[in-house]
């Protein structure tokens, strides 16, 4: 018998994956790809809501555990995939100015902004004027052709969608397709509206849509900042978004999105550009903004880590530790995050 099936591979299941291996664990990992949030994302560890100039939540506890594990994850699959990175947020104008300036007087804000906003001399960005913010960025999709690999190499990585119907659950552990567990932990992003065990928690899905542009005339080395993010991704090729999309949520790249990104963007820079590609993925996300984890209240082996939100890179390795530790140490949830709070208004 294996300690867990870990159903789904973004970067929900690549902590659960990461901790049970450090606990000596045994597990496999079923993963379909179906859903491609944590392939398609920016990858931004990034400690500040720019546009309302507040830390994200719980930053101090998240942001240090994230850096340290996303440099692990770089040793152990021999991948270069975490780099510090500034980014440049468009002052418009005197309100942002004074915002940024009100912001180096909060204690929370003030270690991961410039001391100043300074005067832009790049005549194909158009701002007056920008401020820093230091981040980091992971590249994901590196990241997770080295994690599948590296699982694959020791037999745990499954490429194949998880039958839910044909999972038998008992009081003590899990059978599927002919193999024991003592716990499954769902970790399938968006598509938890699919798993009958899970789908009444009201996760909700956000789609986002990404445009790749070509501009031999931009040189930019940093992330710039105005409605939308641009990030360098090398060869004058950049990603540029992300949009916030209700409806409809498939897979498919959203003419409207693209439309309004490619305004944004004449907006942003002044030189010409080509768009070469556009990919699109689903925000899990919740009605409190916060992740859900914890235990279903029926079956004591079944679990689930999701809801990450537009901020899965930043909160998930942090709280992936945490639901292993509850699951196999019985370490206690906190309320903000933990399944119950979302049971008790059902
Ligand atoms: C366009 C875009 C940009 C983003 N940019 C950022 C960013 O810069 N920074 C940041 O912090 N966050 C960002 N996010 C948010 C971030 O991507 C998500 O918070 C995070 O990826 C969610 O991870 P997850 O593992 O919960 O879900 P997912 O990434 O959706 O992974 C779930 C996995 O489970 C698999 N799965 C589901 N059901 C089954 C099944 N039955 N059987 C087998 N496999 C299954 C899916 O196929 C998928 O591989 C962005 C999101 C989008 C869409």
């Amino acid at each position: 018998m294996k300690d867990i099936l870990i159903v789904g591979f973004g970067l929900a299941g690549l902590a659960v994956a990461h901790h049970a291996e450090e606990l000596g664990l045994r597990f496999n990992i079923l993963n379909d790809n179906a859903q491609r949030s944590s392939r398609v994302a920016g990858g931004l560890l990034n400690p500040i809501a720019i546009k309302r100039m507040k830390p994200v939540w719980n930053l101090e506890e998240f942001l240090p555990y994230a850096k340290s594990y996303y440099n692990q994850l770089q040793d152990k699959f021999s991948a270069e995939i975490f780099e510090d990175k500034i980014i440049k947020a468009f002052i418009h104008n005197t309100y942002s100015e004074n915002n940024w300036h009100q912001a180096l007087d909060k204690v929370r804000m003030k270690a991961h902004i410039s001391k100043s906003v300074y005067a832009n001399h790049d005549a194909s960005i158009n701002t007056k004027r920008f401020g820093e913010v230091f981040a980091a960025q992971i590249n994901l999709s590196q990241l997770f052709t080295a994690a599948e690999k590296y699982y694959d190499e020791r037999q745990s990585y499954i490429k194949e969608k998880c039958i839910h119907d044909e999972i038998m659950v008992s009081d003590s552990s899990v059978s599927y397709h002919n193999c024991s567990y003592r716990h499954v932990i769902f970790c399938e992003g968006y598509g938890i509206i699919n798993n009958p065990y899970f789908n009444n928690l009201g996760i909700y899905g956000n789609k986002g849509d990404y445009l790749v542009i070509k501009s031999s005339e931009l040189n930019s080395l940093e992330i710039l900042k105005s409605k939308y993010f641009l990030i360098p991704l090398g060869n004058n090729l950049y990603k540029f978004g992300a949009t916030y999309q209700r409806q409809p949520l498939n897979h498919e790249p959203s003419s409207d999105a693209r439309d309004e990104m490619v305004e944004a963007l004449k907006k942003m820079i002044s030189v010409p550009f080509e768009v070469v590609d556009q990919v699109c993925g689903i925000r899990p996300t919740t009605k409190d903004r916060k992740p859900i984890l914890g235990t279903h209240h029926d079956y004591k082996v079944l679990h689930i880590l999701n809801g990450f939100g537009s901020r899965g890179v930043i909160t998930s390795p942090l709280l992936g530790r945490q639901l292993v530790d509850h699951v196999f140490k019985s370490k206690e949830l906190s309320k903000e995050i933990s399944i119950n709070r979302v049971y008790a208004q059902l």
